[in-house]
């Protein structure tokens, strides 16, 4: 009888173990290939572009669209231009203003248009800037405001472009930052709540909680309406975009974070903290929120506590809204020194934040050690996107702090940031990775792509479906090649 048992379950074991063999010959065989082709981008982007991608879960809506699809709208609308400061008008623009302005059709009829496109590419974008007219982050951060018009007029054509560029490049998921309203309405007591904001956070006083909890009932109870009508204007909004484009088929699916902006007053930020958390609490389809805007930003630098300290306050109202933030998205020269110790940390040890965006400032950090350990420990995610480091920041190569963070195995997801604004996709992001890192090897790599699955926000059932869907197109890849 014992025979016969061992003799069951050698059979059973037997084809599991034979199946795992051919799976690391292919491994070795990949890696083996990958090595051989690490300073060659062609052959890197063409092995690549087949690869199955995962999830990119730092995106940016409105700056991965790319600038030629917001420039259609202005041409097939024949809206104003600034022929100078290339600023784009939807409205008439009145005529003693006109010597600088010009309708589409006029530039064309006058044989400026296609120069002119260029120029406007190049204000929207990297693509043509010249290193040299103002600071990289200055233009990369300048770009959003300028076609915020067309944006906002297509967001039908943007969501399509995002997922047709989604599905050619092999990725299944997207988690994106889109934000249609603010809660900017001026209230009677902001400006008291300012004041008493900005006081509590000089001296750190913790009882800046039970502050928030008085503004909390103020903006929730006194102005029901209005914030009931933004959060329902907003949620409906990426409910029609996301079901009328039919966003989610068998090869994609798509979620979103709201995001508020760290340049503002205490008391809109606050506001602008409350709408995209309720906003989240209430719709299925928006599944965390993030804050963004330019960290060395004076007022980002100066309420950076009290924003984290806002986090803190949410997550304890609304626990099951998730939060992904840009935390350390700076470096040695851009902010005084000391202030590169305390952006990760706060980000994980006041506000509790679920993933991390950028981190570059990481080696920088008071007790970077024990900061790191945590996070891998406690599976705190960090996102890296090489071609936004290596533009607004000037971090790329053995500058960037991908493999310390690997080092302590904190889990690494790779995303694009603004493909648009950045002129790249996430392809590239993979190719700089295997290009730069030559300690990284296949298996990291698909790590890291099974990581952008188990680290983004959706529904558990929803990331086992997606990690079996993933599992299955990295089947196809590798018995392909
Ligand atoms: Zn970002």
């Amino acid at each position: 009888m014992k025979y016969l048992l061992t003799a069951i379950l050698f059979l059973i074991i037997l084809p599991t173990t034979f199946s795992q063999n051919p799976d690391k010959a292919t491994t070795n065989r990949i890696n083996s290939y990958l090595d051989s082709i690490r300073k060659d981008e062609a052959r890197l982007r063409q092995f690549l572009s087949k690869m199955p991608k995962g999830a990119d879960l730092h995106h940016h809506y409105s700056g991965s669209v790319y600038a030629e699809t917001y420039l259609e709208y202005v041409e097939k609308n024949n809206l104003w231009i600034n022929k100078n400061s290339f600023a784009i008008s939807d409205k008439q623009v009145p005529r003693g203003e006109r010597s600088e302005w010009s309708r589409v059709s006029s530039l064309k009829t006058d044989g400026y248009w296609s120069d002119i496109k260029v120029k406007i590419i190049g204000s929207w974008s990297k693509l043509y800037f010249d290193y040299v007219s103002c600071p990289n982050d200055e233009h990369f951060f300048s770009t959003f405001d300028k076609f915020s018009i067309p944006e906002t007029a297509t967001f039908n054509e943007g969501l399509q472009e995002i997922k047709q560029r989604a599905i050619s490049e092999n990725v299944s998921y997207i988690e994106t930052m889109l934000t249609s309203t603010g809660f900017f309405e001026a209230f009677q007591k902001d400006e008291i709540f300012n004041n008493q904001l900005l006081k509590l956070q000089e001296t750190k006083d913790k009882s800046i909680q039970t502050k928030f909890a008085e503004l909390y009932k103020y903006y929730t109870k006194e102005n029901n309406g209005i914030f009931k009508s933004k959060v329902e204007e907003h949620n409906n909004l990426i409910q029609r975009l996301h079901i009328n484009n039919k966003i989610d088929d068998e090869n994609f699916t798509m979620r979103y974070q709201n995001y508020f902006i760290r340049v503002l007053d205490p008391a809109t930020t606050f506001k602008s903290f409350l709408i995209s958390f309720h906003s989240a609490s209430t719709s299925d389809l928006i599944v965390g929120v993030n804050i963004v805007a330019p960290e060395n930003n004076t007022i980002s630098m100066r309420d950076y506590w009290l924003h984290m300290q806002m986090f803190r306050f949410f997550k304890s109202v609304y626990p099951n809204v998730r939060t992904a933030m840009h935390a350390g998205e700076l470096t040695l020269g851009l902010v005084k020194p000391e202030d590169l110790t305390f952006h990760i940390n706060e980000a994980v040890f006041i506000a509790d934040a679920e993933r991390i965006g950028h981190g570059v400032d990481i080696a920088y950090e008071k007790d970077s050690d024990k900061l790191l350990k945590h996070m891998a420990e406690n599976k705190i995610p960090i996102e890296i996107s090489f071609s936004s480091n290596d533009f607004i920041l000037g971090i790329r190569g053995n500058r960037h702090p991908i493999l310390l963070y690997k080092s302590y195995g904190v889990p690494i997801v790779i995303s694009t940031d603004d493909a648009g604004v950045l002129r790249t996709d996430l392809t590239e992001q993979f190719l700089i990775l295997i290009r730069d890192y030559p300690s990284i090897s296949y298996q990291d790599i698909k790590t890291m792509i099974f990581n952008s699955i188990e680290y983004s926000f959706l529904e558990k059932s929803e990331k086992e479906k997606l990690t079996k869907d993933l599992e299955k197109r990295f089947l196809e890849f590798e018995d392909e090649f």
